[in-house]
This record gives C-alpha cells, sequence and structure tokens, in this order.
C-alpha cells in the first residue's frame, strides 16, 4: 500500500527560491509546507538586495545635491537623518515580507515560523512542536550565511552585513574588508551618506570574476570619489579603542575607525539542518549537491537558491525553484539555464554586466574582439564632473557573437537588462549594429562602437 504523508512538499527557508517553488506547487494542488526561522522574504527582503538598495538610493543624494549646483541650484544645506531613514527602512522592509505572507497563504501553503530540521528524509521537525511532520518531497532553501575568517585577535569586534542594516548610529569611519560586490556596495553607501570610508582587499583588485577593465575603471572612479582603497593588504588583529577599533595591518600599518564590517563572502546554510542523518550530500563548501534539476542525491530532496552556491543571486534562486516546482507538480520538466545570467552591481557608479569577461573569452573562444568605450557622460560634462563611464563588447571572433557585455556608470543595472535579452538569444556584432540609436542618452555608446579596440600593449607590439 502507498505510504501517505502530511505533505506532498516540504520547504524549508522562506526567502526568495523556498517561497516561489511552494507557491507554484500549492497553486498546482498540492499540499505544501513551509518553514521560515527567521522572517518570510529571506536574505533578498529583509537583510539583502532590497534594504540594501533603498540604502544605495538614500546616499546616492549627496553626489546629487553635488551635480545639482552645477545645473543651477543653490547649495541645499540638507541633511541626512540615519534614524530616520532606518525607520522608513524598516517599515517597508515588513510590508514586503507582510506580501510574501499573504502570497502564500493564497496559495495555499501551511507557514510555520519554526527552524525545520531533517530527522529522515520523509521527515522534518520543528522546533517549536513535540511532533514531526512526514513529506513525500523536501526542498531545502535555507540560504547562505556571512563568513568571518577564524583565527584574526578581535574579530569578533567586526559586523558583517546582516549588522550594516541596524546600526545604532552612522558611524563617521568605516573599514570594509572584502573585494567582492557586498563589500564594494556599503563602501559606496557609507561614503555616499558621508562616512570616512577605507575598503581593504587582500587580493590586487577588487571584484574578482569580474572583467579586468571593469574592475581598473570602478577603482579610480571609487577613488575618484572619495573611498579610501588599500589593495593587497590583510588584518592582523583588531583592538577595541575608546572612540571606536584599531585595525593592524600586514603592510605594517594600523587605521582606526569607528566600525569594522565584514564582507569576506558567504557559506551555504546548511549547519545543524540535519542533512547527514538524511543522507544528503554536501561538498567541500558545505554547499547542496545537486543536477540540473537541482535534485540531490537522495531521491526525494531538492535543493535551490544560495544553499546550493551556483549563481547566487535573488532571481536564479527563484528561477531554480520555479523550475523545480513546474517539473515536479506540473509535469513539465524544467531546467534553468545558467548560461548568461546578468548581473548587477550597486557600486557608485554602479555596473551591468552579462556574459563573459574579455579573459574568460580569449581562454574559451581564443580570438575575441573587443569594441571599448571609455567617455565623460554628458550629465557629468555640464557640471564639471569628472566621473568617466566604461562600455564594453567582448565579440567571439569565428561567430561574431556578443559573448559579453559590460558597462561601468549610471543606470547600467537597468542598461543590462535589455542587453542580456539580446545575448542571450545569440545575437552578432553586426545584427547589434544595426540597432538605431537613442539620443540623447548613455546607452546609445553601445550600439555605436564601430572600431575594434586595440589594447595599448598590444598595439605598441604591432
Ligand atoms: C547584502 C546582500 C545584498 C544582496 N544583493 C543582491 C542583489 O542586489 N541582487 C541579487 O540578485 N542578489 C543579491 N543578494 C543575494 C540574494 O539575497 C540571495 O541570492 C537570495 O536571497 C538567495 O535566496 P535563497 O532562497 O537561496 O535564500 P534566502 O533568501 O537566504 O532564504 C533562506 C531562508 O531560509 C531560512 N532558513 C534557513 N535555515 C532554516 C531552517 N533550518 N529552518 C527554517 N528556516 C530556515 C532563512 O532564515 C532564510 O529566510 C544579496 C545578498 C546580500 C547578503
Amino acid at each position: 500500500m502507498a505510504r501517505t504523508f502530511d505533505y506532498d512538499l516540504f520547504v524549508i527557508g522562506a526567502g526568495s527560491g523556498g517561497v516561489r517553488a511552494a507557491r507554484i506547487a500549492a497553486m498546482a494542488g498540492a499540499k505544501v509546507g513551509i518553514a521560515e526561522e527567521h522572517r518570510v522574504g529571506g536574505t533578498c527582503v529583509i537583510r539583502g538586495c532590497v534594504p540594501k538598495k533603498f540604502m544605495v538610493y538614500a546616499s546616492e543624494f549627496s553626489q546629487s545635491f553635488k551635480m545639482a549646483e552645477g545645473y543651477g541650484w543653490s547649495k541645499s544645506g540638507a541633511t541626512f537623518d540615519w534614524a530616520r531613514f532606518l525607520e522608513a527602512k524598516d517599515i517597508e522592509i515588513a510590508r514586503l515580507s507582510g506580501v510574501y505572507v499573504t502570497n502564500l497563504q493564497n496559495a495555499g501553503a501551511d507557514l510555520a515560523h519554526a527552524r525545520a530540521e531533517l530527522h529522515d528524509p520523509h521527515t522534518v521537525k520543528l522546533d517549536d512542536r513535540d511532533f514531526a511532520y512526514s513529506a513525500e518531497k523536501v526542498l531545502i532553501a535555507t540560504g547562505a550565511r556571512p563568513s568571518v575568517p577564524a583565527g584574526i585577535p578581535g574579530i569578533e569586534l567586526a559586523i558583517t552585513s546582516n549588522e550594516a542594516f541596524h546600526l545604532p548610529n552612522l558611524p563617521e569611519s568605516i573599514l570594509i574588508v572584502g573585494g567582492g560586490y557586498i563589500a564594494v556596495e556599503f563602501a559606496g553607501i557609507f561614503n555616499g551618506l558621508g562616512v570616512k570610508t577605507t575598503l581593504m582587499y587582500r587580493g590586487a583588485n577588487i571584484l574578482r570574476g569580474f572583467d579586468n577593465d571593469v574592475r581598473a575603471h570602478l577603482t579610480t572612479e571609487i577613488e575618484r570619489r572619495g573611498i579610501t582603497v588599500i589593495l593587497g593588504c590583510e588584518h592582523l588583529s583588531l583592538e577595541k579603542t575608546p572612540t571606536g577599533i584599531k585595525s593592524c595591518l600586514a603592510s605594517g600599518h594600523d587605521v582606526e575607525t569607528e566600525v569594522v564590517m565584514y564582507a569576506t563572502g558567504r557559506d551555504p546554510y546548511t549547519a545543524g539542518l540535519g542533512l547527514e542523518t538524511a543522507g544528503v550530500a554536501i561538498n567541500q563548501k558545505g554547499a547542496v549537491v545537486v543536477d540540473a534539476y537541482s535534485k540531490t542525491n537522495v531521491g526525494n530532496i531538492w535543493a535551490v537558491g544560495d544553499v546550493t552556491d551556483r549563481i547566487n543571486l535573488t532571481p536564479v534562486a527563484i528561477r531554480e525553484g520555479a523550475a523545480f516546482a513546474e517539473t515536479e507538480f506540473r509535469g513539465r520538466p524544467t531546467s534553468f539555464d545558467h548560461e548568461a545570467v546578468a548581473s548587477a552591481v550597486f557600486s557608485q557608479p554602479p555596473i551591468g554586466a552579462v556574459g563573459l569577461s574579455e579573459a574568460d573569452a580569449r581562454h574559451k573562444y581564443g580570438k575575441v574582439d573587443i569594441y571599448r568605450q571609455v567617455f565623460r557622460p554628458m550629465k557629468a560634462t555640464f557640471y564639471g564632473g569628472e566621473e568617466r563611464m566604461l562600455m564594453k563588447l567582448v565579440v567571439d571572433a569565428a561567430s561574431e557573437r556578443i559573448v559579453g557585455c559590460h558597462i561601468v556608470g549610471a543606470d547600467a543595472p537597468e542598461m543590462i537588462q535589455m542587453a542580456a535579452i539580446a545575448i542571450k538569444m545569440g545575437v552578432t556584432k553586426s545584427q547589434w549594429d544595426e540597432t538605431c540609436a537613442v539620443h540623447p542618452t548613455a546607452a546609445e555608446e553601445l550600439v555605436t562602437m564601430r572600431e575594434k579596440y586595440v589594447p595599448p600593449e598590444l598595439a605598441m607590439n604591432g
């Protein structure tokens, strides 16, 4: 006789991936349970993309005020109220989290505000109940957590992005450690809000994995805006002082700041989940190992989103969750294609990128053609700003397909969404160039780059 279960699907984690999967499965008629140990919405809504973007918006006004004078406005004398901003931000985050709860309820899923743990592949125990639920299928969607390196004396004095959203006061100064997008974004936020900001990274250049021109260009631009960038340097120790934290650096210098923030990476959140008991395989980083359909090595367990450490972005977690639910509950086998996923860095100025960097494209295709423009955007020339925009296309010389597009400058994240459609469709450079420019915009540069770019070092060699 077939075994009966309390649930057709139990989802652990009500973040981007879990909520999407739960809703689709429930709307397809499945009996769905979902557990969330913190707040519904997950990292993106509560302590990631959304509050971060509000902070970016808040911090960008200082640059706008500067530009405004060049456009004829008088000095505004505007001041920023951190407490008022935090209150408004928290109200909006609570509203959004509430929308997620309503959507789950409207879909017919049972939501439990509790921590869940697997006792065996079909049994989920919630920490607030003394009984366990049985589920035919289980989806692990528990996300990731900030990771801070162990072994640095005083490291417990440092905050992570989780705490940066709730600082009791806006500090006078901050040292941000890390070179990834979260470090760079928070450096822009604090700098824009008037905090003396230092960004320190142990590598030779920030934003590993991005195109090298983008990395170099952004470093110049954020330094131009007043951020001190220290590269190739690490912490030896952190010490509390009466006014803040003294950072002893490997370079032999000390830096004293009111706050130190670590943004040195995130680890899949698999600890204490019962994966070992249930027999679910994880890799060396602790990420759940899955196939193209997000299925684990255990036949009735799937995993999506950051906990699988594929591409750790909200829309990817959502698409993985949707693909799982389409496959398992709507009878439409669907796997999410991780190729050419566009992404943005909300640094100041921001970045939009899709496809391969020049280096990766050379590695993959051998011969590539580069089209590249660095220019002062119209808005800056008028007010006397020195900032520059970068636009770069990477083309596979053999097929003439555009395989990478990289933009640094105002509105880059908005532009890249459109570019991504064409690139995903396999557009060639000549098809791209058939598109007539929109004038006057910065984006028109994208479709008017006709001359191949030859890097100076290659030009010199003939
Ligand atoms: C500061 C920051 C900025 C970011 N900015 C962007 C951005 O601009 N764009 C972008 O695309 N991505 C961004 N991201 C990444 C994005 O937030 C994640 O990729 C996305 O949230 C992953 O979704 P998920 O469903 O895998 O996990 P999450 O959204 O993290 O959800 C997992 C949920 O599971 C819950 N949970 C964990 N364990 C248990 C358990 N045992 N029982 C019950 N509940 C549990 C957690 O509390 C959490 O709510 C950012 C991340 C951070 C930290």
